[in-house]
């Protein structure tokens, strides 16, 4: 099973930006634009996802609207195999399955297209993302998956915001891989 070297996390944290106070006071963004145009971590990081994942024999990536689109296909290219787009509510045109989930305020909604994962049973699927907090998102993401006969083999982030406890709740549904972590 591959992991990466304390220094290429160290060189990969480094690269990504925080933007205090964005979208709103108090949260701490980060902004991995500064990851993407780094030629040398972006390819960093996709030749340490494609050695991890080429060993799980997958079928599909499904990546979250909108960051994990980004991570996920440039891997699903890498491995040859189909990306598959979870988007926020009425974006997808064809027939689609939603899940709910709870925010700080109200709720939100993803949607997959109901014949994403083909018409096979039991296709095994990577969800990803550029970030846990909460785990709200993901959480409703493998639920997704699940619910349209696919199985969420595992989800994987580039960061994860431990005191959020985003990944334990994400534990009980598939097994999970996050390369940074930030306590
Ligand atoms: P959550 O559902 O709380 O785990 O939130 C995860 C989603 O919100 C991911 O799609 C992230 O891209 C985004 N997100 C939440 N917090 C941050 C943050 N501090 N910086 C960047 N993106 C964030």
């Amino acid at each position: 099973m591959a992991y990466l070297s304390e220094s290429d996390k160290k060189f990969l944290l480094e690269s990504i930006r925080d933007i205090p106070d964005f979208p709103k006071p108090g949260i701490v963004f980060k902004d991995i634009t500064t990851l993407l145009n780094n030629k040398q971590a972006f390819s960093l990081l996709i030749d340490h996802l494609e050695k991890r994942y080429k060993e799980y024999d997958l079928d599909y990536i499904a990546g979250i609207e909108s960051r994990g689109f980004i991570f996920g296909s440039a891997l699903a290219a890498r491995l040859e195999i189909g990306f598959v787009p979870i988007r926020k509510k009425g974006k997808l045109p064809y027939t689609t399955v939603a899940e709910k989930y709870s925010l700080e305020y109200g709720f939100d909604e993803i949607e997959v297209h109901i014949d994403a994962f083909g018409h096979k049973k039991g296709a095994k699927v990577l969800l990803i993302d550029d970030l846990i907090a909460t785990g709200g998102t993901a959480v409703a993401a493998a639920n997704l998956i699940n619910k349209v006969e696919a199985e969420c083999i595992e989800a994987c982030f580039l960061i994860g915001l431990k005191f959020l406890k985003g990944e334990e709740k994400l534990k009980d549904i598939t097994k999970v891989y996050t390369i940074l972590e930030i306590d």
